[in-house]
């Protein structure tokens, strides 16, 4: 390998062009698995030959290598640049399976930068080309991923769900060790779901087969795992037996992650069986490593348990001095993700409102539908208030109708009398009343009946109405009497009134079922010209009838002319 390339770095200085960049990527890849970092180098080098180079898809799988070189050393923001170019110089290219893995591999970067919406949406594209060309490992790992973003979005059953479409693919695969990743995943799912029953099946299922294929390092985990299942449950005993063979295997593999994690769940667990000094070895175990490794998480949460620790021992200054610690460490943890969070928020936030837009919309849509509804309603309740106004109008006119003849009854006469006195009042226009009385009247119903006296009522009303001026009014005033309110009339204009009628009366011939009959009527007039009480004002008007009566009927009396 060495010799290679020496021979590789003596030709280059001498090389150019084409050939030049073919020697460099040679030497970028041939240096993958010696250095990464000078793979790197080389591989930029070749990148600086393409500069001038527009569209070579060389170019593309040139950024994407990097991509995948820095993702290697772990510096995901570089990697997610060169993949993002290369993304782009690539669009036109359509080698499926690469193209699902580099797509995939973007989706890897996202996830670790936290940026989890733009890792769905990269898995969900390479699980898409994977489908199409029947990728079936393909398909079941990338189900896997997006799994992995729902869990981190704590959409615990939607994660849940593609746990399990993976699983099913990876049972029909016979993939051991990725079968047994499923059952770990979906019995972390259903413990963080509390069903820890389900969940430590799948655990167990997942730590056969990993025993099975010698995974000590995820046999280790596993065994976590089902540690904390039994302390969820109260079951100490069994939790301290699982913590235990968990952290014996990791001390056997060197594996100081999980030395430092479970360190940490033991002590939580001794902590909780109020065994504080286990309890306070296994945090100095955990902080011990998780400072050795920066594992910031772990050692926030050995912090963590040390402050509530010494709070149950009421040690307050101590749990106070620990608890600090925790809080500043999720602080500078905090405030390193937040620059990224804040990022994904603001777009999360536009996304928000777009929606919200469309909800807007949607809302105008319902609102005009409703307002239609409305206007629809509003429609029916004018109807029904037109007829409602209709059928009051009616009542009230019935109610001051005279139903036999059609004329102002008793109350509606008043009425208009009480208006035109009070007309009166203001602007001393006077008035007449004339109250009239149909003579013998007894005998129309004595000699022809009932019906002969409602005939004869009815004809007269007709007949007053039609002769009367249309200004004046005329009511029926009880049985066979009648009276008129002429306004803006004196007693010269309404006596002549009067007289025109009671005239009309005599010359009209009627016939009631061929009887020919005699109909005449007597009048008292009074004119309201000051101010009196409108009873007294009948009353004068009655006199004046009573007086025509009493000289022989058929003939009109004025109130001047009463004895
Ligand atoms: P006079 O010339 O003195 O007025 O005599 P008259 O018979 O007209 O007066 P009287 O008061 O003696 O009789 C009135 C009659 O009118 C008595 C009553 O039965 C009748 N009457 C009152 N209202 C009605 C009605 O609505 N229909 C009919 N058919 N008769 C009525
Ligand atoms: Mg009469
Ligand atoms: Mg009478």
């Amino acid at each position: 390998m060495k010799k290679q390339v020496k021979d590789l770095e003596k030709v280059l200085d001498k090389t150019n062009g084409k050939e030049k960049f073919k020697i460099l990527t040679q030497l970028s890849e041939v240096y993958e698995k010696i250095s990464i970092n000078k793979s790197i180098e080389y591989a930029l080098d070749s990148l600086e030959l393409l500069h001038n180079v527009k569209g070579n898809p060389k170019k593309a799988e040139v950024y994407i290598r990097l991509g995948d070189l820095y993702k290697a050393v772990n510096e995901y923001d570089k990697a997610l640049t060169y993949y993002q170019t290369g993304l782009e110089l690539s669009k036109s290219v359509r080698n499926d399976k690469k193209r699902s893995e580099f797509l995939n591999s973007i989706g890897e970067v996202s996830f670790r930068l936290t940026n989890y919406d733009q890792a769905l949406e990269f898995y969900l594209k390479s699980l898409k080309i994977r489908e199409e060309i029947h990728d079936k490992k393909g398909i079941s790992d990338s189900l896997n991923t997006v799994g992995n973003v729902y869990f981190q979005l704590k959409n615990y059953n939607k994660a849940l769900d593609y746990y399990q479409q993976s699983l099913k693919i990876r049972l029909e695969l016979k993939d051991e060790i990725a079968i047994a990743k499923s059952y770990n995943n979906i019995g972390n799912m259903y413990s963080i779901l509390k069903d820890y029953q389900k969940s430590l099946d799948y655990y167990n299922d997942a730590l056969k087969l990993y025993l099975e294929g010698g995974e000590k390092k995820l046999v280790s985990s596993v065994y976590n795992n089902i540690g904390i299942i039994y302390r969820e449950t109260g079951d100490h005993k069994h939790a301290l037996e699982s913590f235990k063979k968990s952290l014996q295997i990791a001390k056997e593999q060197d594996l100081l992650y999980n030395i430092a994690n479970t360190s940490n769940e033991l002590a939580r667990t001794y902590f909780e069986a109020k065994k504080f000094k286990e309890a306070e070895e296994h945090l100095n175990t955990a902080l011990r490593q998780a400072r050795i490794l920066s594992a910031r998480n772990v050692e926030q949460e050995s912090y963590q348990i040390f402050s509530e620790l010494y709070f149950e021992k009421e040690d307050f200054k101590k749990a106070y001095s620990y608890y600090k610690q925790f809080a500043d460490l999720k602080d500078s943890i905090y405030g390193e993700l937040s620059g990224k969070i804040a990022e994904i928020q603001s777009r999360y936030i536009a996304e928000q409102k777009e929606k919200e837009a469309e909800i807007y919309r949607l809302k105008n849509v319902e609102m005009a539908k409703y307002i239609k509804d409305l206007q629809k309603a509003n429609d029916i309740i004018k109807k029904k208030n037109r007829e409602l106004t209709e059928a009051y109008l009616k009542l009230d006119l019935l109610a001051r109708t005279d139903p036999l003849t059609r004329l102002s009854n008793r109350r509606d006469i008043l009425d208009k009398i009480k208006y035109e006195a009070l007309k009166f009042e203001r602007s001393g226009e006077k008035f007449v009343l004339v109250i009239s009385d149909i003579d013998n009247f007894k005998t129309f119903n004595d000699s022809y009946g009932h019906d002969c006296g409602d005939f004869v009522l009815v004809n007269l009303a007709n007949l007053m109405r039609s002769v009367l001026r249309k200004q004046d009014c005329i009511g029926r005033w009880g049985g066979e009497e009648f009276i008129f309110l002429m306004p803006k009339t004196d007693l010269e204009g309404g006596s002549m009134v009067a007289e025109k009628i009671r005239k009309k009366i005599e010359n009209e011939t009627f016939y009631y079922r061929d009887i020919k009959l005699n109909i005449t009527m007597t009048f008292g007039v009074n004119v309201y010209d000051a101010l009196m009480d409108i009873d007294y004002c009948i009353n004068k008007a009655d006199e004046a009838l009573y007086q025509g009566k009493s000289k022989g009927k058929n003939c009109v009396v004025r109130s001047d002319e009463i004895d």
